[in-house]
Order: structure tokens, then sequence, then C-alpha cells
């Protein structure tokens, strides 16, 4: 039998990190068992549903590896609508579903209590279809629904606890939990991995399989991602967009194989690992119970990791939507004109060395780049004190006659000019920094002014001499 598994996102939002993790779990298990992936948008839900949000997911998936083409679909829920009703219509015909018309307060007025689900007062009252009738699924009353789950074991729900819930609504539309089951059987599933927060409909949906006469999935349900006070991580208290962090320049190496560590190591005490080795030993059976902490200080540090492991051209080339300003990439501070692709290859590995995410090459190379810096104005006035002017004087007459213009005899003269001043190193090149750069910290100083140039350094010294009289 050939295992299919499927990812089945909703398009209601930004593509949560959550998802991509779930979606990886899924693509790499059916590589694992020489299965299919199947990629379904459950787009039922109309008025929350936005065709961008489907393009969001897709691009993603291709992001982080899970390349168009390369897997089956995507399938839309909405276009096996069909399907849909014809199986309420089944369970209707052999019995197993029946029409209700009450509301919530009609319940309560019976049961007297508050609302603990639905008392089952029209099982047997052989109300037909009509506007504002739901559909019901009749429940067992007895015995109990065992899910077999690969990472769980045999979650057991007794039957007699499970309400008869509805499958179809006053409308006739089918609900999510019947649309989900009836692709899932027409797309010939066999196994379901998804996070833990379904597992309370996987009994209710199980019992549909069986009810529709077919055997019912492996199930698979990991646990969620949380933040760092321990909540599910939310769209609205959290940064969940994977998009967001493409964007912002996480690399989708290291985003996978981050991902991929909620919940669950590779051999070895290892964690920065090629993704073949997380394709080899991944097991579904071994990812934790506990829920898994989005840690995105550790995803930096890891992304930090991913990008100085890259040769340097493949960083160059990598760094270009931040350079450029591509797709949703806001561009940089200078004009396309004003960029000097040698410049920048000059100084891309001193970056590299230094950056977690590929956005903040900008803030560290853009001074080489605008015809004059930009002032953090903070760092102005915590750096420029008394003597900075003489300082900066000092550093532009030496600075002219020099011989070389390279980083080592920049650096002997500055140091220079500071000892003159009873001065170590650093307290001398802070106000030169903030006169060239802008800023207190960025790439080492002596190869920036290296590159720059003399004439732009020395403007620059100039200029900022300037604001201290
Ligand atoms: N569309 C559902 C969701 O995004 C997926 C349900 C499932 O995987 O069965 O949560």
């Amino acid at each position: 039998m050939t295992i299919r598994v499927r990812f089945a996102p909703s398009p209601t939002g930004m593509f949560h990190v959550g998802g991509a993790r779930s979606a990886l779990q899924n693509w790499i298990y059916a590589k694992q068992q020489g299965g299919v992936f199947v990629l379904r948008i459950e787009d039922t839900d109309a008025a929350r549903n936005k065709p961008e949000w489907t393009e969001g997911i897709l691009s993603a998936l291709d992001w982080i590896g899970i390349s168009r083409g390369s897997y089956e679909g995507p399938y839309f829920q909405s276009a096996n609508a069909g399907e849909h009703r014809a199986a309420a219509a089944r369970l209707y015909d052999s019995g197993r579903a029946y029409y209700c018309d009450c509301t919530r307060e009609d319940v309560q007025a019976r049961t007297g209590s508050q609302y603990q689900g639905y008392d089952g007062y029209h099982r047997d009252r052989g109300l037909g279809p009509g506007p504002g009738h739901a559909l019901r699924f009749r429940t067992p009353d007895e015995g109990a629904t065992v899910v077999v789950d690969l990472i769980r074991g045999e979650p057991t729900f007794e039957n007699k606890l499970i309400e008869d819930f509805v499958i179809a609504r006053g409308d006739g539309s089918p609900v999510f939990l019947l649309a989900n089951v009836v692709d899932d059987m027409t797309m010939g599933i066999t196994h379901v991995i998804r996070a833990e927060e379904h597992l309370p409909n996987t009994p209710k949906q199980q019992l549909l399989w069986e009810a529709l006469g077919v055997k019912p999935p492996i199930w698979a349900h990991v646990p969620v991602v949380v933040n760092e006070k321990r909540q599910k991580l939310s769209k609205r208290r959290d940064k969940v967009a994977l998009e967001a962090y493409r964007d912002e320049g996480y690399l989708a190496g290291a985003m996978r194989n981050y991902l991929m560590l909620l919940g669950w190591a590779p051999s070895g005490d290892r964690e920065i690992v090629p993704w073949s080795v997380i394709e080899d030993e991944f097991r579904l059976d071994e990812v934790n119970l506990s829920s898994a902490f989005f840690d995105e200080k550790k995803l930096r540090a890891f992304n930090g990791e991913y990008i100085r492991a890259l040769p340097v051209a493949e960083f160059i080339d990598a760094c270009q939507p931040w350079l450029t300003g591509t797709g949703t990439i806001a561009p940089p501070p200078w004009q396309p004109e004003e960029f000097d692709a040698d410049a920048f290859a000059a100084v891309a590995p001193l970056a590299q060395t230094r950056i977690a995410v590929l956005s903040e090459i900008v803030p560290n190379v853009d001074f080489l780049f605008l015809a004059s810096p930009l002032i953090d104005e903070a760092a102005w006035t915590k750096t420029m004190k008394d003597g900075s002017a003489e300082l900066l004087d000092d550093a532009v007459a030496a600075f002219e006659a020099l011989e070389s213009w390279d980083a080592e005899s920049l650096k002997s003269t500055l140091e220079a000019v500071g000892a003159e001043r009873g001065l170590k190193l650093g307290k001398t090149q802070a106000p030169v920094r903030v006169a060239v750069t802008g800023r207190t910290v960025g790439l080492p100083l002596f190869e920036s002014l290296e590159v720059l140039g003399r004439e732009r350094t020395l403007t620059r010294i100039r200029a900022a001499r300037l604001r201290l009289v």
C-alpha cells in the first residue's frame, strides 16, 4: 500500500511557522515511506479566505523546500463540495445522521443546567430536511473509539461522552469536520499528521470514517508550538508568519533545520545538521509529547551559523534582495545607482561573520553607498565628547599625510593619534566611526575606511568636525 499523507492548511492568514513544521513532518514522512505528499487548501470558510493567503502558502512552502510541482495538488476543498453533500446525504439515508432544529437555548431549557452538549432530543423524532434543520451524527451510545496515533499510542474516547455533533448546518452546508474527512477519504489519505489542537476532533472524525464504511487513517498529533510564556503561538501576539522570517533574512535551510528540532533532535547531540541527516533520522514516533518552545533567539543564532557557513559568493547572492529591495522587502536607503558591487564584495566577508539575519546587511554597509552617512543622533551624542573635535582634526591631518591608504596603515596612524592623548584605540576610533558611518557599531573600522577611500573618509570627518564647532 502506498502511504499518502496530506498537508491541509486553511488560507485564513499568513502562513504560520507551526504549519510549516507540520508540512515538513508530513513531507519527510512521505519521503521516508516512499509515499505521496498531497497539498490540500481548505478554503471552505469563504468569509475568512483570501486568494493571496493561498499564494502565500504556496510560496512559503516553496521557499522551505516543498517546491511546487514536487507534490500532488494543490487541491481545493471547495471543489469537493458535491462529495461533502453526498456523504452527508449517505449518512442520513443510512440512519447514521438525523435532522434537528433545536437552538442552544432549547437544549438548555430542557436540561436546565449549563449547556453541556446536545441532549439527543431529535434522535428518534423523525424530523425531515428543511430550512434551519441541521444534520447531526448519531454517535454510538456504548463502547469507545480508539484512535491509533503514532505519537500518542492509542488515545481512547468513550462514545457516550461524544455528543451527537452537527455535520451539516441549517442551510445544508457540511461543516469542516465532515469536509475534512470526506476529502481525506477521496484523496486516499492513509496517515493524518497534524497539530495536537485537532485531537479533540479525531474521535468524531474516526466515527465518520467508520460510518462511511472506510478504514480510518493512522493519526499522528504533533504537540503545539509555544512562546517563552508557554502560550500557544498566536498570530495576534507572536511573530508567527513564515514570510516575516523569510523577509527578515532567515535562510530557508536554517529555518527548516530549526523547525524540525521543535520536539525532536538528531543523533549525537547535534543540532545544526545537513537536511539529508534530518531526512534520514527523523522519526515521527520520537517526537516529544510536550509542547515545543519556539525560541527566536536560538533561531537567530542558528541562522548566523548558517550564514557564516555560506561560501562568500553565495552570501553575496543571498544579500541581493535586501540590497535592492525585492518583492515584499523594503528598499535600502541608497539609490540603485549609488550601489557599488565591488565595494560591497570587498566588505562582504567582514559582514558575513557579524550578521545573524540578512536584513542586517543594510545598516552595516549603507555608509558605503550613501553620499553622507545616516547619523544616529543618540550614538553621536554618546560619542562626541570634549576633545573629540581636536581628535578629529588630528585624525584628518594624519590621514591626509598617509602614503598608503590601507587598513593596517590607517590603524597604526590612528593609534598614534590616540596615544598622544593617552587614549586607547577603542576610544580613539569611536568618534571617527560615528563621523564616517553614523553609528557606534559596525564592520571593522579600518577595513571600512580602506574600502570607502581617502576622499570620502576625509570629507566625512571634516563634516563631523564642523558640526562640533
Ligand atoms: N485546515 C485545518 C487547519 O488548518 C487542517 C486540519 C487537518 O490537518 O486535519 O487547521
